[in-house]
């Protein structure tokens, strides 16, 4: 079976390439430390980034098909506006029919979106965290996928040392987090089983939530 919104992750995949093959850059990393910038001038899109979007505060980001322009407000976490960005990117080259989107900030699954809301998410996780980088680097942090749900101390050491978690679990409280609360706070943990790494989230920038999904989408945390 295809994954969800295979036609959204191959474009993705799609522009990712043509940005590398152009940038002449070796290192799949380094242009993923730059995708967006690449992407946009590939796509002649222009960027501002303005402290409030239309006098509205919730507003993360717009995009203009006919001025071609994408707009994000600077309220938000460096972070969420990247994804953000590669939302409205998502936009311009999948929903070609329509001329205006503003977009809030990226909210968690089972919230009801509009279908090409979601396929735009899956447009931009792929761009930012393409599943074929994210996966051998996980495995290679984490030894495999892990699975949250059973008792796994190292893993609370793991989750209690991350930058963003303001919270220590017991291990049985852990277990009975949300699976999204599980994978964003693997998602900024520094350190597993005595060895210490740079976070997922410090690696591919991006935030606790983009990437918490990303990794329960592709099985590595459940
Ligand atoms: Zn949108």
């Amino acid at each position: 079976m295809k994954p969800r919104f295979f036609a959204a992750r191959v474009a993705a995949r799609v522009l990712l390439r043509r940005i590398w093959f152009k940038s002449g850059i070796t290192d799949p990393h380094a242009v993923l430390g730059s995708s967006l910038d690449l992407a946009s001038r590939d796509l002649m899109l222009t960027v501002e980034h303005v402290p409030v979007i239309l006098g509205d505060n919730q507003i993360a980001g717009v995009l203009n098909r006919l001025e071609k322009r994408i707009q994000l407000a600077t309220k938000f976490r460096h972070t969420s506006q990247r994804f953000t960005c590669a939302h409205e990117i998502a936009h311009f080259i999948l929903h070609p029919g329509t001329i205006y989107f503003r977009d809030r900030e990226l909210s968690a699954p089972g919230i009801h979106r509009e279908y090409f809301e979601i396929e735009a998410d899956a447009f931009a996780a792929e761009f930012l965290m393409p599943r074929k980088f994210l996966d051998p680097v996980f495995r290679n942090m984490f030894g495999g996928p892990i699975d949250g749900t059973i008792l796994n101390p190292d893993l609370v050491i793991a989750v209690g040392t991350g930058v963003d978690t303001r919270t220590r679990w017991t291990p049985e409280e852990f277990t009975f987090l949300s699976p999204l609360d599980r994978a964003a706070a693997i998602a900024s943990a520094h350190t597993y089983k005595g060895r210490f790494f740079a976070s997922l989230t410090d690696q591919f920038n991006v935030s606790q939530k983009a990437m918490g999904i990303q990794l329960l989408q592709m099985g590595l945390v459940k």
